[in-house]
């Protein structure tokens, strides 16, 4: 958890620590030149992402190893987690075989590239592999970025990694391919909930309309992304959304809406704990709430907590504080007791928070 971690080390590019907002202008210019050319100097380039990854994850992180491949320089890509899975509704994706367990990345890699991870916990099994890199490219786009590269894209105004990882790729003077297109595209429709969420500016419209034109077919994304589930899935909803708890008092008066998916809801059906993250887009659709969580029991029986804010509470901050991360309106932390303890952090921190964006 990110509470646990040390300062970020100085080998962090810039001096000092960079306020949120990131760096702009020739700082930035800057940061991208120098990661050009480290990718275009490097025989072998490490790429990971951030654990149970979502679509900007893999997405950004796959578009990249297409664009880079036929470049000369051997691409290793994963994401540590163990067991190995890649979410299944991420199995569209091309490129997926181009994914190796963690355990196949090399201990001390001469060049990585992180794909929206805030933070090095995020990595996972990786974060040691992180640590060791020679060079350690960050592209991410959470204002809670801790600078743990040597380089860091950071742009917390940025609507998805994908955003970056498109902007990393048209640098290096890649081709906008199909295959390319479609990873960044499952990106950037995911980030902007199709489309919908604030960060949605002219400037993803036009993004959006270059990688259509590639040909993708965004039914067919849309479709593969969130109109798949198991006839399960519905009882495991019902169950869920049967227990919500609302609390009109929590937040600071603005409202608390929240539940739980638990192992024994995902047990009978042997459902995997990705089929839980699309809970909180019904859960928080509360009117009477201004946040809405909803608590997901990992496998391990750790407790993935999902938090989304209206607008008054900065989610992000709160999740920070309890050792996890995130956007203002869209944050996460992890909890390792009980639901109920879980739920009570997260109303006392709520409740200490000062209003949001
Ligand atoms: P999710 O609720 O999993 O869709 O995540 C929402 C946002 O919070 C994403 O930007 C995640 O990267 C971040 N996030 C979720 N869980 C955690 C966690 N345990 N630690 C740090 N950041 C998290
Ligand atoms: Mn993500
Ligand atoms: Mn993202």
């Amino acid at each position: 958890m990110t509470d646990d971690h040390p300062p970020a080390p100085d080998r962090r590019s810039g001096a000092g620590a960079p306020a949120p907002g990131a760096l702009s202008g020739p700082d930035i210019e800057a940061e991208w030149s120098r990661a050009v050319k480290i990718l275009d100097g490097a025989t072998e380039i490490c790429l990971a992402c951030h654990v149970r990854p979502d679509a900007d994850a893999v997405g950004s992180m796959l578009a990249v190893a297409h664009a880079l491949r036929g470049r000369g320089a051997k691409i290793v890509a994963s994401f540590g987690d163990r067991p190995f899975e890649i979410p299944r509704i991420l199995r569209f994706l091309p490129g997926t075989t181009l994914l190796s367990p963690p355990d196949q990345v090399p201990a001390r890699p001469a060049v990585m590239v992180t794909f929206d991870a805030a933070s090095p916990d995020r990595l996972g099994l990786l974060e040691p592999n992180a640590a060791q890199a020679d060079e350690l490219i960050v592209l991410d786009h959470h204002a809670s970025n801790t600078r743990f590269g040597t380089v860091n894209l950071v742009d917390p105004a940025a609507a998805a990694t994908a955003v970056l990882a498109c902007d990393l790729i048209d640098r290096i003077g890649a081709e906008l391919s199909r295959d390319v297109a479609l990873g960044l595209y499952a990106g950037l429709v995911t980030d902007t909930g199709s489309f919908k969420y604030a960060s949605t500016s002219p400037g993803v419209h036009l993004m959006a309309a270059r990688l259509l034109q590639t040909g993708i077919e965004p039914g067919v994304v849309a479709h593969e992304l969130w109109d798949r589930s198991p006839f399960a899935f519905l009882g495991l909803l019902s169950a869920a959304l049967g227990r919500a708890r609302l609390e009109a008092g929590a937040a600071a008066g603005h409202g608390l809406v929240w539940t739980t998916v638990t192992r024994a809801d995902r047990a009978p059906a042997r459902l995997p704990f990705e089929v839980a993250e699309s809970v909180i887009d019904v859960v928080r659709r509360t009117d009477e709430a201004d946040v809405a969580a909803v608590l997901k029991e990992d496998d391990d029986g750790r407790w993935q907590v999902s938090v989304r804010s209206k607008g008054t509470a900065d989610v992000g901050r709160v999740c920070v504080a309890l050792g996890g991360g995130g956007h203002a309106l869209a944050a996460g932390f992890t909890g390792s007791g009980t639901a109920d303890e879980a739920i009570e952090a997260l109303r006392n921190q709520l409740a200490a928070a000062p209003g949001g964006p």
